[in-house]
């Protein structure tokens, strides 16, 4: 059987099988996961889900009569295993072969592994996928301490999760401030003060030189060479790496991912990409960029599943991002990198503000705390070029939507 085989089951891969049906593809479409769940929503997994407080079945990502609708064949619990792409098949890790005409990558990413003594003691978590996070859930009920290592998305959530489940919960972060890499220095702020508030302690600029056991159990954690912190769960959240090892074994051309064009397609002709394992060259970080966002793995995997249906569509999205740790909001817009000048907008002290990354001039991404409206303004400005001045941006009664009228200009 040939026709389009998606390997992934998730945003990027199930957004793209769906939308080249919808557009118009009339060949078979396949679907094929490893994972044995129906497709599911991952950002519950740190946060209500962890907390107990919606079950698997409230965050499937369609209900199954949608893809029979769709004449889309799901096969999950299958791995591939390669790709041929001269031949046009791939195999899977029970032996069988499937033929292609047209292929997508969506096998999003892992989490990346510490390399440290005793990372392999029980008790050592790592939170991917729904199997991780219903033992991780099962771990935390019987935890007392806990310590995470890592002051990212992932870290913080859990944190905040484990928090409000009356645990006790360290962070430990290398850099000297929380999501350095994604926000702003007053975000960060803000972040470490919210998490304090909530009984997290975070250390900074701490490395973990091992992980101590007893009875194949971990027990702490050692900080440093010598510092020893009390642990029954360790969470592990260091970053995601690109699930692109198929591509490179079958001569794709990968670089932090599986290079792709605006469209999603790889340099083989009829093998597409989408999703956390891709790379592509986007305008607003004006640069070759690897996104792990939801928004970007359906945006990418609908431009995937436009090219495949031949009714092609430019991938464009600016760059979004949320996360939500205790009781607050945060919202990221476009892409920050190399950014040299930071605005505030909105009062730091209300818990409602936003910050606004210029490069050269140019506004090139926000972040806000429990500002929506922010958010949606400016998703629009980035998007279409416009950038208020600093001192639009930093007074609160300037009306930015205004703009967005034809005519309109941003003055200094
Ligand atoms: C705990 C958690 C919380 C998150 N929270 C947020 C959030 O709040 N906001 C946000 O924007 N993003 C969040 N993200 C990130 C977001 O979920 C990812 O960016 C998104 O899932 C990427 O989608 P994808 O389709 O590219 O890949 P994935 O969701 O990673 O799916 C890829 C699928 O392919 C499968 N696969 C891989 N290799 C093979 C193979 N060889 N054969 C068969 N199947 C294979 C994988 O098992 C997986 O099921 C979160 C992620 C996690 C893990």
């Amino acid at each position: 059987m040939s026709g389009l085989v998606v390997i992934g089951a998730s945003y990027a891969g199930i957004q793209a099988a769906l939308t080249a049906r919808e557009a118009g593809y009339a060949e078979p479409v396949t679907v094929i996961a490893d994972e044995h769940a129906l497709p599911y929503q991952r950002p519950p997994l740190s946060k209500d889900f962890l907390r107990g407080e919606i079950d698997a079945q409230g965050f499937l990502m369609h209900d199954e009569a949608v893809f029979a609708g769709a004449k889309i064949e799901l096969r999950l619990g299958h791995r591939v295993v390669e790709i041929d792409r001269q031949a046009g098949r791939i195999a899977l890790a029970d032996g069988t072969m499937l033929d292609f005409d047209k292929l997508v990558i969506a096998t999003g990413s892992r989490a990346r592994k510490i390399a440290v003594r005793g990372a392999d003691l029980d008790g050592v978590c790592y939170l991917r996928s729904i199997a991780d996070a219903a033992d991780l859930k099962a771990r935390l009920g019987e935890a007392g301490e806990i310590v995470i290592i890592g002051g990212g998305f992932i870290g913080l959530e859990v944190a905040s999760s484990a928090a409000k489940l009356g645990k006790r919960v360290t962070v430990i972060e290398a850099a000297s401030r929380l999501l350095e890499r994604a926000v702003s220095p007053a975000v960060s702020r803000f972040l470490l003060d919210t998490h304090t508030r909530a009984g997290v302690e975070v250390k900074f600029g701490t490395a973990v030189s091992a992980m101590i056991g007893d009875g194949g159990r971990v027990t702490a954690v050692e900080l440093d060479g010598s510092i020893r912190l009390g642990a029954d769960l360790v969470v592990v959240g260091i970053g995601g790496i690109a699930n692109d090892a198929l591509a490179v074994a079958a001569g794709l051309e990968c670089a932090n991912g599986i290079v792709v064009d605006e469209h999603g397609r790889t340099g083989c002709s009829g093998i597409y990409a989408a999703g956390d394992c891709a790379s592509h060259y986007s305008r607003f970080a004006e640069g070759w960029i690897k996104l792990e966002s939801v928004q970007h793995a359906q945006d990418q995997g609908r431009a995937v599943g436009l090219a495949i249906a031949d009714s092609h569509e430019a991938y464009d999205s600016v760059p979004r991002f949320w996360s939500d740790q205790h009781d607050l909001k945060l919202q990221i817009v476009g892409h920050a990198a190399r950014s040299d000048r930071m605005v505030i907008r909105g009062a730091i002290e209300a818990g409602r503000f936003s910050v606004f990354n210029y490069r050269q001039g140019k506004l090139v991404a926000v972040d806000s705390i429990n500002n929506p409206a922010d958010q949606m303004v400016v998703r629009r400005l980035i998007a279409a070029g416009i950038s208020p001045t600093p001192g639009q941006a930093a007074d609160s009664s300037c009306d930015l939507r205004s703009l967005l009228k034809p005519g309109r200009k941003a003055v200094a």
